[in-house]
């Protein structure tokens, strides 16, 4: 599948890269809603946390700890993140490849829009 995502994965387009092993990409958002705002995304392709398969378990815990390497290498992890996935049409999800949202920096509102 074919995504703005798989480009950045393809390095056909450019992104700013924080984190990157095996199974995972991680990169800064391009439209940042907090100072820190990085995409995590997993490279096999899958459409959202709906979507996973038994078969994805371990993988869904490589994101995870991605997620927190991140925040950790953000300099996040004392101050606290949001760690957000959109899923699907009424979650708000704009790119059809599944990504977590890492956010921090600043104090979050709760309850989201
Ligand atoms: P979603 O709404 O699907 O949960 O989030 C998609 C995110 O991808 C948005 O926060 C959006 O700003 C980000 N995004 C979209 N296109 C690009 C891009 O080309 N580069 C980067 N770095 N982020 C992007």
């Amino acid at each position: 599948m074919e995504t703005i995502f798989s480009k950045i994965m393809a390095r056909e387009i450019p992104a700013d890269i924080v984190y990157e092993d095996e199974h995972v990409l991680a990169f800064k958002d391009i439209a940042p809603q907090a100072p820190v705002h990085v995409l995590v995304i997993p490279k096999k392709y899958i459409h959202n946390v709906l979507t996973l398969e038994e078969s994805d378990t371990e993988l869904a815990g490589q994101i995870l700890l991605a997620c927190s390497k991140v925040a950790q290498l953000m300099g996040i992890e004392e101050g606290g993140a949001r760690i957000v996935f959109n899923c699907g049409t009424d979650g708000g999800q704009a790119v059809p490849h599944l990504h977590a949202h890492v956010l921090g920096g600043r104090k979050l509102g709760w309850p989201p829009g």
